[in-house]
C-alpha cells in the first residue's frame, strides 16, 4: 500500500480515468473522479435511446494485442464478455465482391502466408512488391517506424513504389479504421507500427467484440469495483481550470464555481479538453505543456442502421474501401446482447454499425443526408442482398474531436504521463505508450500514470 490515504483527483471518467481510479484505490489512495457527462466511458460510452436500443459512441473492436486491457478485465471479472472472432479480415467491395486476409495457426511470420499467397484479390506480384517494401521493417523491427514519422503513409508508399491498388483497397480503409484519417494525412509511423506488431505477434491482429454494451462489461464494473474500495465518483461535474501557483497544482476550479483540492491530480481528458483546462501560466511555464496545443482531435461519425433482412452473415469486423464505410460490423451477428430492435428480438436480420469516414466534409450534413450516403454505400457493396431491403431504424453520433490526429511530426509532442509539475500526471490515449489512442492505449496510459504517481508519492513521502 503506497497510497497511505493521500488524496488524488482524477479529471475525466473515460476508460483511462476509470482504470486509473481502480489502480489507485488498489494502492490505498483516496480517489475522487470528476466526469463532465452524465455517463462514464468517454469515447467508449454507450447509452440506451428512448426506444430501449443501445447507442454507442462508436464500434469498438478489441485487438488481440491489448494485453493490458484484458488483464484489467480479468481483475474485474468481465474478460469472459470478449467474444473472439475468427482470425481473418474481410474487405467488401463495390459491385458485391469481397476478399479475405486469412491467417494460419503458425509462428510469426508464417501465420501471414495465406494473406500473401491466397487472398483472392491482390496478385502475387502486388503482394511480393509490398513484402519487398517491408524489408527495412523486417530488418530493423520496432526501431524502423519511428524513423518514418516525418512523412505520411501515402508518401512512404510512393517512395517504396508499391501498387496503387494496395493503397486504395487495403490501406485506405485501414488508416480510416485506425485513426479516422486517410493515408494522405496519417503518419507513416502509425501504419508501420501496426504492421510490425501484426507481423511479429500472430494473435495481435485477431479481433474480438464485447458480448454487449461497454457500460455493462467495462464501465459499470470499474465504477462499482472502485466505489466498493472507497472511491468517490461525481458525474455532471466539469473542471474549468487547473489552478497553478507557479510551482505546483493547488486545486481545480469547477464550472459550478467550487474549488477542490488534493495531494495529486491525474488528468484523463481528451487532448482538446486538457488544453482547455491548462492555464496559460502553466503553458508558459514549460514547453511540455505549451506543445500540447499542437495535438488535435479528429472528427468521426458513427451510424447504426437496422435492415429488415440479413445483408451480411459475417460474424466479424468488415472493411470497405468503397463509399464512406471504411469499417463496420453486423452487430446482430457479432454482439449477442444487441440482437434487438425496440426491445424485441431481432434475429436473422441486420443491425449494421459503421464508422463513417473521412468525416471532415460530412460533419455539416444532416442526419438524413448522412444515413442516405451510408445506405448507398451499403447497397453498392451488397447489390444482391439489399434488393428490396428496407431500413427499420437508424441512429447517428457525431464526435467533432475524437482521438488525437497522428499526423507526421506529432509523435514528439505526445506527453509522458509524468509531467514537470510534481503533483500533476497525465493519462489518455494521446499520451506516450504503445497503442496510440485506443482502448489498449487508454488503459496503458493510466497504468503508466499511476506508476509515476505512486513512485512520486513514495519519494515525496507526502
Ligand atoms: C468512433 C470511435 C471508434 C473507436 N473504435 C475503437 C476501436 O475499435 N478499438 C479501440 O481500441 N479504440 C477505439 N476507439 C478509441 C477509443 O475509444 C479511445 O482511444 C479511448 O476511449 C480513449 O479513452 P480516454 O479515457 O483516454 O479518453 P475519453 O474516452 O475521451 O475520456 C475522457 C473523459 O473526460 C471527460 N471530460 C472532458 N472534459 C472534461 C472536463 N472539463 N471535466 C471533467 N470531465 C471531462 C469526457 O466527458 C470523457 O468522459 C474509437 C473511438 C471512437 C470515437
Amino acid at each position: 500500500m503506497n497510497g497511505n490515504n493521500k488524496k488524488v483527483l482524477i479529471i475525466g471518467g473515460g476508460l483511462a480515468g476509470l482504470t486509473a481510479a481502480k489502480r489507485l484505490v488498489d494502492q490505498g489512495f483516496q480517489v475522487r473522479v470528476l466526469e463532465k457527462r452524465s455517463i462514464y466511458g468517454g469515447k467508449v460510452s454507450a447509452w440506451k435511446d428512448e426506444e430501449g436500443d443501445w447507442i454507442e459512441s462508436g464500434t469498438h473492436c478489441f485487438f488481440g494485442a491489448y494485453d493490458v486491457l484484458y488483464d484489467l478485465m480479468k481483475e474485474i471479472k468481465t474478460y469472459h464478455a470478449v467474444d473472439w472472432k475468427k482470425h481473418q479480415l474481410t474487405y467488401t467491395l463495390e459491385g458485391g465482391n469481397s476478399f479475405t486476409f486469412k491467417t494460419w495457426d503458425l509462428p510469426s511470420p508464417l501465420h501471414l502466408m495465406p494473406a500473401i499467397v491466397n487472398n483472392g484479390y491482390f496478385t502475387f506480384g502486388e503482394m511480393a512488391s509490398f513484402a519487398k517494401s517491408l524489408i527495412p521493417l523486417a530488418l530493423q523491427k520496432d526501431a524502423y517506424p519511428p524513423t518514418q514519422d516525418h512523412q505520411t503513409f501515402a508518401q512512404w508508399a510512393e517512395e517504396k513504389k508499391f501498387g496503387k491498388r494496395l493503397m486504395d483497397k487495403m490501406f485506405r480503409p485501414m488508416a480510416l479504421a485506425l485513426k479516422f484519417i486517410p493515408p494522405e494525412e496519417i503518419s507513416a509511423k502509425i501504419i508501420l507500427d501496426v504492421t510490425e506488431t501484426f507481423y511479429r505477434i500472430p494473435d495481435s491482429s485477431c479481433m474480438g467484440f464485447l458480448k454487449g454494451s461497454p457500460q455493462e462489461y467495462l464501465h459499470d464494473p470499474l465504477v462499482d469495483y472502485s466505489t466498493r474500495k472507497g472511491a468517490e465518483f461525481q458525474n455532471q461535474v466539469a473542471v474549468d481550470e487547473l489552478l497553478f501557483d507557479g510551482t505546483e497544482i493547488r486545486g481545480v476550479q469547477l464550472r459550478n464555481g467550487e474549488i477542490l483540492d488534493a495531494d495529486y491530480y491525474l488528468t484523463a481528458l481528451p487532448i482538446h479538453d486538457l488544453c482547455r483546462v491548462l492555464p496559460a501560466s502553466l503553458k508558459q511555464h514549460d514547453r511540455f505543456f505549451g506543445d500540447l496545443d499542437r495535438l488535435e482531435g479528429v472528427p468521426v461519425i458513427s451510424v447504426q442502421i437496422w435492415y429488415d433482412r440479413e445483408i451480411s452473415s459475417i460474424d466479424n469486423v468488415l472493411f470497405s474501401p468503397d463509399g464512406i464505410i471504411p469499417v463496420y460490423a453486423n452487430l446482430a451477428r457479432t454482439t449477442p446482447d444487441y440482437r434487438t430492435l425496440r426491445g424485441e428480438p431481432f434475429e436473422g436480420k441486420t443491425r449494421f454499425e459503421f464508422c463513417v469516414g473521412p468525416a471532415k466534409s460530412l460533419m455539416g450534413l444532416t442526419k438524413e443526408e448522412i444515413i442516405d450516403r451510408v445506405d448507398r454505400s451499403v447497397r453498392a457493396n451488397f447489390p444482391k442482398e439489399t434488393q428490396g431491403a428496407k431500413i427499420l431504424k437508424s441512429t447517428l453520433v457525431k464526435i467533432p474531436r475524437s482521438v488525437y490526429a497522428p499526423l507526421p511530426g506529432m509523435e514528439q509532442y505526445r506527453p509522458t504521463q509524468k509531467t514537470p509539475v510534481r503533483n500533476l500526471f497525465i493519462s489518455g490515449g494521446y499520451s506516450q505508450q504503445l497503442y496510440y489512442d485506443s482502448m489498449g492505449g487508454a488503459v496503458m496510459s493510466a497504468n503508466l500514470a499511476v506508476d509515476a504517481l505512486t513512485k512520486a508519492a513514495a519519494e515525496n513521502g507526502r
